[in-house]
């Protein structure tokens, strides 16, 4: 078998890097035209599709169909388990980046819709490929894809002038061994890039009914810089790009390999 692609039971989460506000959810979002774009400028994790996955690979791809201003995927759906839920941040976002008014006050059953139209269909799709990969393969891994400002947002309660590193990796305690985690670190890590782990970022998504239950779905997150592939002044991809498109997807699929044996 190939090596150099990702594995079949891989499954690659995608939360993050669609731009798309459906028109009938427009309304609920107190910002002018231009605030609005300046908002999914900040917040949307640009062309993570285009940087983790392969264009015709094994891997399933999990990609949010909305804008996380719509929905946010990775957030619990519960507020009562989501600890951004205080911060305005839960599944639908109250506040924007800069912690101000993002959307007008929703009424329950207006919550509930957001959730049944774009949230529990994308957990549902989720949740089939990682059964999917388990059954057909006895295992899967889910890489959680990210991309994060080299800046620090007002809402990320972190220091505007602390160092940011070119990658973070998020790790969870049951889903993600030393090994993977180790292997993802390694091969981040090597040549010039700068690691840390769980920091700015902490945790690794696992779908709901194999959280810390399974020790068959094994999770790891990759959160790249955006500066490394972005062009700051108009948020369109850098000269860099292509090269470290390459390369993400290179050094998933040789700390995949090494974490294998
Ligand atoms: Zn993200």
């Amino acid at each position: 078998m190939s090596r150099s692609g990702y594995p079949p039971w891989v499954v690659l989460h995608i939360p993050h890097d669609s731009t798309f506000i459906p028109d009938q959810v427009r309304p609920q979002f107190l910002l002018s035209e231009q605030d609005l774009a300046l908002e999914l400028q900040r917040m949307t994790d640009h062309f993570t599709h285009a940087l983790f996955a392969e264009p015709s690979g094994e891997a399933t791809v999990i990609r949010a169909p909305v804008s996380r201003l719509v929905v946010d995927v990775e957030r619990f759906a519960d507020d009562a388990m989501e600890p951004m839920a205080a911060r305005g941040m839960g599944a639908v976002y109250q506040v924007t980046s800069q912690l101000a008014p993002l959307r007008r006050l929703l009424q329950p059953e207006e919550r509930e819709a957001l959730m049944r139209e774009w949230y529990r269909p994308h957990h549902e799709r989720l949740e089939w490929s990682v059964a999917s990969a388990v059954d057909r393969h006895g295992r899967c891994l889910v890489i959680d894809c990210h991309s994060f400002p080299g800046t620090a947002l007002p809402y990320e309660d972190a220091d505007p002038f602390g160092a940011r590193p070119d990658i973070c990796i998020g790790t969870d305690p049951f889903h993600t061994s030393d090994a993977l985690g180790q292997a993802f670190i390694a091969a981040f890590g090597c040549d010039s890039w700068r690691v840390t782990v769980n920091e700015p970022f902490a945790g690794a998504l696992v779908p709901a009914s194999r959280y810390r239950k399974d020790p068959r779905v094994a999770a790891v997150m990759v959160e790249v810089k955006r500066d490394l592939y972005l062009d700051r002044s108009n948020f369109c991809p850098d000269r860099h790009f292509d090269l470290i498109a390459t390369e993400v997807k290179r050094r998933c699929v040789e700390a995949i390999s090494a974490w294998q044996g």
